[in-house]
């Protein structure tokens, strides 16, 4: 027989036990057209990232999915890869070049920085893919891709020149935001709106050759250097003589016109708004239906650009100082106002952003939208928890087009050459040499690179070979689930569904499951600046992986935000040690290897936890099947802890400690039976230790994690004799109870009577006779038919079929339990004088503290309640 080490010890086994599933290939599945295949593609981490609680949780939530699956029957291939994730990792290069050597992006050019790029990615690569190898993440690493390697590329490219052709992407000057900081265009999804404290300004714009002006609010006065109109809503009586009229705008001095619109609001500010069609999306759309020029005012570092006459150079906000203070020298600033309003803020940096015209290129989103939007509404991905749905839907249907290209090096460059002789743009799938229009070889190419979530919306197709149609892709496409963060809903999870319809005419996935975030034990945001984070490999480092996963998957519910704590992962370590030692009882009372269980004459005991076993693996699958992850563990957790360890180990003694070797073969088997597939049914929650466990009880195959997910087996359905044994174990938990309230150690053993009515309790007492003297400290059980036989001097309490009596006499020496008791009055007494004098003290009452008043008015109703439960015992004994 083997045997597991004294202690729970997960550091001496997890490693080793990763490596052996590696080398063993169990983690790459073939592409068996006898089985079914299930897919996950992982959401690909950052390659400058380490591995934090989010990941951890997200990893542990597709590796349980994926590992039950497996068990289960299927070819589940989980794909993992790593995102070179543009922006974020183009700073982090920047910023180690400039520690090193001193140099900015534009010392050390493109080519020595995209030499550093890449070298970054072979250094942290392979950090974050290990870290999710420490998580127990059965990935098949033989298929790990990266977001910029060949095939993921050659993806991009196709479908940046597909919707090219089909005139789904184009070139335009648009209104986008740009950080001034990070030097680049972001989309909507990449800026927070944070509400801010800000102000209004109104502004007198005088009317050309007559007295008055026109008054405008503005939160951004310096944007009036490109202003080119003021616009007044068509139906708004008080404008109406002055539409066509012109204006003076004040410091620059530029004529503009007064025109109508019917987008301007009459209840905000004056009612008249300046139109800056450079600087803001809504003006930018007054600008095109009105046909106003467009005057960018600023530099790509957002400071004054030569369209802002004596103010070029400024930074944007001295600047708004500097025009503020002449406009009140004019005496054109006519008020300023408190306003709170939404400003944008870059995601990566946290700068304000600037909206601002510029060229770039977009993809159009309404025919793309459409297809996207269905596939949700009729079902063929269902996010869970649905209310998602309707924050996906809403997306959609308001979505504007997508600006995808990124003033960045790091990235895929767009395959664009524009023609320095002719103009002309071509787009290609192989690197041009000549202009495709008049033949040039005078060609340069788009010095841009794409959004990071432009390859990344192509993950679930592009890493399985596409545009080639591969084998992987016939098989393994459409993947069976995504599991990820609410909060990349837009940036990714809808970008997914709209490409892998559009190129593959199929959704990507089934299902969206969705988590939310992990939180500290108050409930707040994990940051760096809080200090508040608790990094998952300190966690797997001091507990294992296994106490680690079972912390972040009990108790969370998809879509939930969690919070993790330190006490969460005792309890968790705690649960491994139980399962540990009880593994260790079940293998030390082991006889031999055999493994089949012998279901004749088992005990009611016996029946009693194959019943429930067979239960748990019914609910269990039920629960997984439909994602609820959390509470399949919280059913485990029980499982074990109370079921099989508190109970049916303690069961089994009597049998195990007998003479009786027919009787200890059947106990012994049904032990190893369900800690066998307990083990089975906890693997993909905690696959170290259960393997560790599982490789040295008896078993059949040579992992459990290629073993097979246990199946509801009718003939191991018992419910009468579960409930029979139901009603013996609350009878011992009744007397243990009475006993324990009583103050009366369980060493000392007494008699027990139970008062029935019934026939058929009295048999099932009788049957569970040996259970209730051996687990209740009992000497000798009475079933009692005849009431009046029944000693008064007893704890009693009703149970299920009848009374549980506890003579007092056979417990305790009623003299000396009454002398102290009379005792024990006689202080309590003491206590309640003294409290009593002092809450009638006046003097005491009024000047004391209201807290102490108040506690010494708790302390006298708590004695008075001692009292109460002692004259009861009092009179009980008497
Ligand atoms: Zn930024
Ligand atoms: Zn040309």
């Amino acid at each position: 027989m083997k045997e597991i080490a004294k202690t729970y010890n997960p550091k001496e086994f997890e490693d080793r036990i990763y490596n052996e599933w590696m080398s063993k290939g169990y983690f790459t599945p073939d592409i068996d057209h006898n089985k079914k295949p299930f897919t996950i593609v992982i959401p690909p981490p950052n390659i400058t990232g380490q591995l934090h609680m989010g990941h951890a949780l997200d990893n542990t939530m597709q590796d349980i999915l994926i590992r039950w699956k497996r068990m289960q029957g299927y070819s589940a291939l989980w794909m993992p890869g790593s995102d070179h994730a543009s922006i974020a990792t183009e700073v982090k290069v920047l910023e180690s070049i400039k520690e090193e050597t001193g140099l900015t992006k534009r010392d050390i050019g493109r080519e020595e920085f995209l030499k550093k790029a890449w070298q970054w990615k072979d250094k942290y690569e392979s950090r974050i893919l290990d870290q999710l190898k420490k998580l127990g993440s059965s990935c098949d690493w033989s298929r790990t891709r990266f977001t910029m390697d060949e095939v993921c590329s050659r993806a991009v490219r196709e479908v940046f020149v597909s919707l090219y052709e089909k005139g789904l992407i184009y070139r335009g000057d648009r209104i986008i935001n740009w950080c001034p900081d990070c030097n680049t265009a972001l989309s909507d999804a990449e800026i927070e709106h944070k509400e801010q404290k800000g102000f209004l300004w109104y502004i007198k714009y005088p009317i050309k050759n007559e007295d008055g002006y026109v008054v405008i609010a503005t939160t951004r006065p310096e944007t009036m250097l490109g202003d080119v109109a003021v616009a007044v809503n068509p139906d708004d009586e008080r404008y109406k003589d002055i539409i066509g009229k012109t204006l003076i705008l004040p410091i620059v001095n530029r004529e503009i016109p007064v025109i109508s619109d019917s987008y301007v609001d009459p209840s905000f500010g004056t009612g008249a708004v300046k139109v800056t069609p450079a600087h803001d999306p809504n003006d930018f759309e007054i600008g095109l239906r009105h046909s106003l020029p467009f005057i960018n005012i600023m530099n790509e570092n957002a400071t004054i650009n030569e369209n802002g006459g004596k103010y070029e150079g400024l930074e944007r906000y001295e600047a708004r100082k500097l025009i503020v203070e002449e406009l009140k020298q004019l005496n054109l600033l006519l008020k300023t106002e408190e306003h709170n309003h939404n400003v944008g803020h870059c995601y990566r940096c946290d700068t304000v952003v600037e909206p601002m015209v510029s060229k770039q290129w977009f993809v159009k989103m309404e025919p793309l939208a459409k297809p996207a939007l269905d596939a949700v509404k009729n079902g063929d991905t269902s996010f869970i928890p649905e209310r998602f749905e309707k924050v996906y839907i809403n997306w959609l249907e308001n979505i504007k087009d997508w600006c995808i290209s990124r003033q960045l090096w790091w990235g895929h460059r767009i395959p664009a050459w524009y023609c320095n002789d002719c103009g002309h743009i071509t787009v290609s799938r192989e690197n041009p040499q000549r202009c495709e229009a008049c033949g040039s070889v005078n060609i340069r190419q788009d010095e841009d690179v794409l959004d990071t979530w432009f390859s990344s919306a192509l993950w679930p197709f592009s890493t399985m070979g596409w545009p080639n149609e591969t084998e992987e892709l016939k098989y393994f496409f459409p993947t069976d689930v995504l599991v990820t963060g609410y909060d990349i809903i837009f940036f990714w999870v809808a970008r997914m569904i709209f490409m892998s319809l559009e190129f593959m005419k199929q959704v990507p996935f089934k299902y969206v499951l969705l988590h939310g975030l992990v939180r500290d034990e108050k409930g707040r945001k994990m940051s760096k600046s809080l200090g508040n984070g608790i990094d998952p490999l300190e966690i797997i480092d001091k507990y294992g992986a296994d106490t680690l996963r079972f912390t972040l998957i009990t108790g969370n519910a998809p879509g939930n935000d969690m919070r993790f704590s330190n006490e969460k992962v005792e309890l968790s370590r705690n649960f491994a040690n139980k399962l540990w030692n009880a593994s260790r009882y079940v293998l030390l009372n082991l006889s031999d290897d055999n493994t089949k269980l012998y279901t004749d004459n088992l005990t009611m005991a016996d029946k009693w936890i194959l019943t429930r076993y067979n239960d748990i693996v019914k609910e269990v699958t039920e629960n997984l099947e439909k994602f609820e992850l959390g509470i399949a563990a919280g059913k485990l957790y029980d499982f074990v802890w109370s079921e099989f360890c508190d109970w049916y180990i303690e069961l089994s003694k009597p049998v195990l400690y007998s003479d009786d070797v027919e009787a200890k073969k059947i106990t012994r088997s049904v032990l190893r039976y369900v800690l066998d597939n307990t083990l089975r049914l906890l693997h993909p929650f905690m696959p170290f230790i259960t393997e560790e466990i599982w490789q040295n009880i008896p078993h059949q195959g040579d992992s459990i994690m290629i073993s097979d997910w246990p199946l509801y087996n009718d003939k191991l359905n018992f419910k009468s004799d579960e409930q029979s044994m139901e009603i013996v174990m609350e009878a011992i938990r009744t007397v243990r109870n009475l006993r324990a309230e009583a103050n009366i150690s369980p060493a000392k053993k007494a008699k027990i009577i139970i008062s029935v009515d019934r026939d058929d309790y009295q048999k099932i007492f009788e049957l569970g006779e040996n259970y209730i003297l051996k687990l209740a400290g009992g000497n000798e059980l009475i079933i009692e038919k005849d009431k009046s036989k029944i000693p008064q001097k007893a704890l009693s309490a009703a149970i299920h079929g009848g009374l549980i009596v506890l003579p007092l006499e056979d417990l305790i020496n009623i003299e000396e339990e009454l002398n102290r008791l009379n005792t024990e009055k006689i202080s309590i007494l003491k206590e309640i004088e003294r409290a009593e004098g002092m809450l009638n003290n006046e003097k005491f009452v009024r000047k004391a503290p209201e807290n102490v008043v108040n506690a010494e008015k708790e302390k006298l109703e708590k004695y008075k309640l001692m009292l109460k439960d002692i004259d009861e015992r009092i009179k009980l004994l008497k």
